[in-house]
């Protein structure tokens, strides 16, 4: 089983860095919140081994600070969830399912190592681990029926699994997913006491990081819906909602 796991893991890293097939079958729950967990976390394992990792540094546990406080909010906490920060100049952040956060330093940098904004993107990664956005995806790049015999400890062979990766297109988790994630990246960050309003600032940001380097943008947020769509959507949870903040007052 071990083997299989990590064969599907080895798909979770694809998923989690925007690869999907490009024709989507209907939703299935194959996977269950066990596997899921453990799907994460050997993606995880995966994903520290070819990166520049830090969770030791002070930067690293001020980063995982924010994430605490975080995912305290967003109740129930019901993932063991771990925020990672990564050394390398890139404008991204993303997660794994059942849990696992990974924030880029480039980001951090981008958004002036602003507490309330870091802590808006990280809800917005956290609300696709509880809405289980990466764990659907996974499940449908891979296809039920491959799944099944996967998880039943069927005959699938490493190429066989290696084969419908490499027919992968990039995608992203897909708009509606995308604009839940901005709303209720609003609702976690200020449960935790942080500025709600943030995320205009990130979206802010992502207008102008687009501009200048849509290459590095596109690896997370490409296909995202247009940031004036996140903004209006951002914009109108916080009427309704009758948050306020820096920039909203
Ligand atoms: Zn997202």
């Amino acid at each position: 089983m071990q083997a299989t796991v990590r064969l599907i893991a080895l798909v979770a890293v694809s998923a989690a860095l925007g690869w999907t097939p490009a024709g989507c079958g209907g939703t299935t729950f194959l996977i269950g919140h066990d596997q899921e967990v453990q799907i994460g976390q050997e993606a995880a394992a995966e994903f520290d081994r070819e990166n520049k990792v830090d969770r030791s540094s002070a930067d690293a546990r001020w980063l995982q600070g924010i994430g605490d406080r975080v995912a305290a909010a967003a109740s129930p906490p019901d993932y063991p969830y771990s925020f990672t920060l990564v050394r390398e100049d890139v404008n991204n952040a993303f997660c794994l399912p059942g849990g696992p956060v990974y924030f880029y330093q480039g980001l951090i940098d981008t958004l002036g190592r602003d507490e309330d904004q870091v802590a808006w993107v990280i809800a917005h990664e956290i609300t696709h681990i509880r809405q289980k956005h990466a764990i659907r995806r996974i499940e449908r790049a891979i296809g039920a029926q491959v799944l099944i015999e996967v998880l039943l400890g069927g005959q699938n062979t490493a190429r066989e699994i290696a084969g419908i990766v490499g027919g992968l297109a990039l995608q992203d988790y897909g708009r509606d997913n995308e604009i839940m994630a901005d709303r209720l990246a609003c609702r976690w960050s200020a449960g935790a006491g942080y500025d709600p309003t943030a995320g205009l600032a990130v979206l802010a940001a992502f207008k102008q990081i687009q501009g200048e380097d849509p290459s590095d943008f596109e690896i997370l947020f490409m296909s995202h819906p247009g940031n004036t769509t996140r903004e209006d959507a951002v914009k109108d949870y916080l009427g309704e909602n009758n948050m306020s903040g820096r920039y909203y007052p």
